[in-house]
């Protein structure tokens, strides 16, 4: 950790990747020294792409690249109709009227007004912020990167976003799986966990077992977690039903732990609906604290995350680097991290998921051996380390 606020620079991490790929990366960002880029998207918290950026943007900034983090704001109506196409572009329906367009265009319009963009590189995430394209004139080139799951997107809605889309000079998705048919060329960059976060990184015993009694985490009997903002996509009633059929072979307690982002105005709702299963072995919390996340997933006796979409699911990669097996359902980016029967599991149903579930708990050896391969394949794969390589790489592919 470099000064006394400890801020994480990238001679850091290697002890993980070796110092062979550090002295490569200094390499890499000196030719780009002052360079400045920025990022923009729709949210500090909650959520992914918040979690990625609150980390790249200051290793970047380690390396001698000025990179900036900035966000737009809009009404509630702005987050329901960006919510809308969020669905959508997951492969669910919408009516996007021409009267949501308007508004949706208009207050990206009023955000360009408030916000000069005049860097080197700038770098667009999701659809809130896309057609923020329409105003400016470039000064370098603009990266569109969305981490939406686009395994089967509307394409009423695609087409439409299109038209901001290809003005892009690239765009970024998680997964091969995802490639779309578009003239702006395509990259595939999944996402990376920052190992010392303090969602990551060991805290030790006392800070952990802290803050599981301050949110009456019960830790008598096995935890079986899943984390996840409060979104139909990730299925938290596919979890309590799974785990109400394990429960009838295992002693153990779910907890579901969420949050819900500024940008999602559906949370709160989801949130609410789930509070009726509640049990003494069913605890659901709606709270924001990195803390309490690292300590669940530390203690946790298996992670699920039983999505039915998933860009990628950083949750996922998080569980593992603690060597917590993780469930996941096999969709979107979840099978780029977890090799079945391996380090983890994939299930397509309630059913394989409680099975798995039974399996874990039953065996504790299993449990250890999937969790060393988890670590292991964070390590060499879904570290920050190598995300910050690959953007170095796409930024000098346009140097002049
Ligand atoms: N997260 C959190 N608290 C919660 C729920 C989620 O801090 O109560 C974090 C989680 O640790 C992860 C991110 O939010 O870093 C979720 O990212 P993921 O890619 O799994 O899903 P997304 O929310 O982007 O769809």
């Amino acid at each position: 950790m470099s000064g006394e606020y400890m801020i994480t620079g990238v001679a850091d991490y290697e002890p993980y990747v070796g110092a062979q790929t550090i002295e490569r990366l200094i390499k890499k960002a000196k030719a780009l020294q002052d360079l400045h880029v920025v990022h923009v998207n729709s949210t500090y918290y909650g959520g992914g792409v918040a979690e990625l950026l609150s980390s790249m943007t200051l290793l970047l900034n380690n390396l001698g690249i000025k990179t900036g983090w900035r966000i737009i704001f809009g009404p509630p109506d702005f987050f329901r109709i960006t919510k809308g196409m969020h669905n959508a572009i997951q492969g669910g329906d919408i009516n996007l009227s021409d009267y949501g367009k308007k508004l949706y265009e208009i207050i990206v319009y009023e955000n360009s007004i408030r916000m000069r963009l005049d860097h080197d590189i700038v770098v667009i995430h999701d659809p809130q912020p896309l057609p923020l394209i329409n105003h400016y004139r470039k000064k370098g080139p603009w990266i569109w990167r969305c981490h939406v799951d686009l395994s089967n997107p509307n394409r009423e809605l695609w087409d439409y976003l299109k038209t901001f889309i290809e003005k892009y000079d690239a765009v970024i998705v998680s997964i091969k799986e995802y490639a779309q048919q578009l003239k702006t060329p395509q990259l595939f960059f999944m996402p990376a966990i920052d190992p010392f976060a303090t969602k990551n990184r060991d805290l030790g015993e006392e800070i952990l077992n802290e803050r599981l009694k301050r949110y009456d985490i019960p830790t008598d009997l096995p935890l079986v977690v899943q984390i996840s903002r409060f979104d139909r996509w990730k299925d938290p009633e596919g979890v309590i039903k799974a785990f109400n059929i394990a429960r009838r072979e295992v002693d153990c307690t779910l907890v579901l732990l969420g949050n819900v982002a500024t940008d999602d105005p559906e949370g709160q709702e989801v949130f609410e609906s789930m509070l009726e299963y509640q049990d003494e072995r069913i605890i659901i919390r709606s709270v924001e604290d990195a803390a309490l996340v690292n300590a669940l997933q530390r203690r946790a006796a298996v992670v699920l995350q039983k999505s039915i979409r998933e860009g990628f699911g950083l949750t996922v990669t998080e569980a593992m680097w603690k060597g917590t097996p993780v469930i996941g359902g096999k969709v979107g980016g979840i099978p780029s991290q977890i090799q079945d029967g391996v380090n983890g599991f994939l299930v397509t149903s309630i059913e394989e998921a409680a099975d798995r579930i039974v399996r874990l708990l039953k065996d504790e050896d299993l449990r250890q051996r999937m969790g060393r391969e988890a670590r292991e394949t964070v390590r060499k794969n879904f570290l920050l380390i190598r995300l910050v390589e690959q953007y170095l790489d796409l930024f000098s592919s346009f140097e002049p």
